[in-house]
């Protein structure tokens, strides 16, 4: 794919965003030569900065690039870092960004990036809206001359209101065209591969449905707690951090229907009809027997003590914010009638996973002894991070007298294709938006369709009577009352190493 000369704005880039992920992300694509010809990076915040000291920054003296620098023969260094300049606002980001413009025209004429402009919204989300009316106010979104697009960070919004007044705020200066919503779980290979084991395979498609799966299971477990950011997390919980957002965002490409091509509309649009076809869950008693919600309480592993998630700095000590979450629910269409889902997200668990466990039906006919117990049925277990790759669980005999049947597993690993670059995460999405393509980016309707769902669950955890807050010991796969919500079909998959 072409990707045209351009100039990358980045507001917010004093922030801490900037320099871990978005310009080691530019390095790699400089290093593997997908940058254009001309492209410069061009920050802009409010601390004041000189191009020099920029570069000094993000680039030059930056923790996060120097391991990437060491075995460099050529000086990569300083030609990626004289492609960065500096524009102090000059007060707020509520200003008139007359100074700006006059810079970013100034910059366009020097360096030939032909009036394309990516702007990247990389500060707290509450300014999102007064940039683009301030962009717009200065001419800044016309596409008379060079494309302009816009990428911005999640949050989209706290709940299902504020995220359409987001939606709204920046449609109100930027088409929808023109917007790219950030998640970096899209950028990841294995979710992505989501869509192309599903519709580049004739094996797994013909099962996908109501007939053969018996529940999908999906689990996201950190090992770690909440580190430095108790104070942005007390205000958020893991419903609204990874639920709302990454998981569903996987939700979708499990259940869309098969687009009819790979344009990114049409993904787009069975990605919606998705999310509209998960059943909401209108009264509280639904919402009471479908959710767990917990907190991790403190404990001693090895001998270190681990703080309870009420003792961490920033957080209430009466806080109620969930550091687990686990829904079960179900999709109101033909092809997923009455197949429960259970998708769980939470920090300071054993071990750091996130996977995807398709659950077939056992053989309707049972012939032989053994076979039909639920742990020996056949299972597709897509591992998203770490070891990423994709496990078939199927039955074979054991060898010996008589039918006895054992579980093996077929695999394949992501690392096995060792030559080939694994992009990062914001090394694809960047490209992806610098080219113009937004498969991998969430359309304003999308982001609403998952508040949607959500939502109500968001308002009876904080208003409704009787609603449970558990507790589990850190290091352990959650309050064991989750057990209850998947009791009857099977058990969660505690994933060890396979
Ligand atoms: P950050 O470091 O807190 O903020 C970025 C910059 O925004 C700051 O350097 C600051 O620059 C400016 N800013 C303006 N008003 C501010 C205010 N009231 N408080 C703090 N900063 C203010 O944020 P970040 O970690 O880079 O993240 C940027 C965006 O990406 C946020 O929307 C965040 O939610 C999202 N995000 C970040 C991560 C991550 O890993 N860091 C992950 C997912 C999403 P000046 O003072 O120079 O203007």
């Amino acid at each position: 794919k072409n990707t045209e000369n351009q100039m990358l704005v980045i507001f917010g880039a004093s922030g801490d965003l900037t320099a871990r992920k978005l310009v080691p992300a530019l390095f790699n694509l400089y290093l593997d030569k997908q940058l254009p010809e001309n492209f410069i990076v061009l920050g802009a915040s409010r601390t004041n900065m000189t191009d020099a000291e920029f570069r000094n920054k993000v680039v030059l003296e930056s923790s996060y690039l120097q391991e990437k620098f060491k075995d460099l023969k050529e000086d990569h260094k300083a030609t990626f870092a004289n492609r960065f300049f500096y524009e102090d606002l000059g007060g707020d980001y509520d200003t008139d960004y007359y100074t700006l413009k006059k810079r970013i025209e100034a910059l366009n004429d020097a360096e030939g990036t032909e009036g394309n402009i990516m702007y990247y919204l990389s500060t707290p989300p509450t300014l999102y809206e007064t940039i683009a009316k301030n962009l717009a106010a200065a001419g800044l979104n016309t596409q008379n001359n060079g494309w302009k697009r816009m990428i911005v960070e999640k949050p989209f919004g706290y709940d299902l209101e504020t995220a359409k007044k987001l939606n709204k705020g920046l449609q109100n200066y930027f088409k929808e065209s023109q917007i790219y919503r950030i998640d970096h779980y899209l950028g990841k290979e294995t979710v992505q591969n989501l869509l192309v084991t599903r519709f580049a395979n004739s094996i797994f498609e013909p099962l996908w449905n109501r007939n053969y799966i018996n529940h999908v299971e999906i689990t996201n477990a950190e090992s770690v707690g909440v580190e430095k950011r108790g104070g942005y997390y007390d205000s958020s919980g893991a419903l609204r951090d990874m639920f709302q957002n990454h998981l569903l965002q996987i939700v979708s490409l499990i259940v869309m229907e098969p687009p009819i091509g790979d344009h990114p509309e049409e993904i787009r649009n069975e990605k919606v009809k998705a999310l509209k076809s998960l059943r909401i869950m209108k009264d509280d008693k639904t919402i009471h027997d479908h959710t767990i919600r917990a907190q991790y309480m403190g404990s001693n592993i090895d001998g270190k003590s681990i703080k309870g998630y009420r003792e961490e700095d920033g957080v209430a000590k009466d806080s109620l914010t969930e550091t687990y979450a686990a829904i079960k629910f179900f999709v109101d269409n033909w092809r997923w009638k009455d197949v429960p889902f259970y998708v769980r997200t939470a920090k300071r668990m054993p071990t750091k996973v996130t996977e995807v466990v398709i659950h077939f039906k056992s053989p309707h006919h049972q012939i032989f002894q053994d076979s039909g117990m639920q742990s020996k049925d056949n299972k597709l277990i897509i591992r998203i991070q770490p070891d990423e790759g994709i496990l078939v669980k199927f039955g074979v005999k054991v060898p010996g007298q008589g039918f006895k049947v054992e579980r093996a597993n077929l695999d394949f690993y992501y690392s096995s294709l060792a030559e080939t670059h694994v992009m990062e995460a914001y090394e694809r999405l960047l490209l992806d938006a610098m080219q113009g393509d937004a498969t991998l980016y969430a359309r304003a309707d999308e982001v609403e369709a998952a508040w949607e769902f959500v939502n109500p669950i968001l308002d009876y955890w904080k208003n409704g009577t009787d609603v449970r807050m558990y507790g589990y010991a850190s290091g352990v796969w959650g309050p064991v009352n989750a057990d209850e919500l998947i009791d009857g079909i099977g058990m969660w998959r505690n994933p060890g190493p396979n």
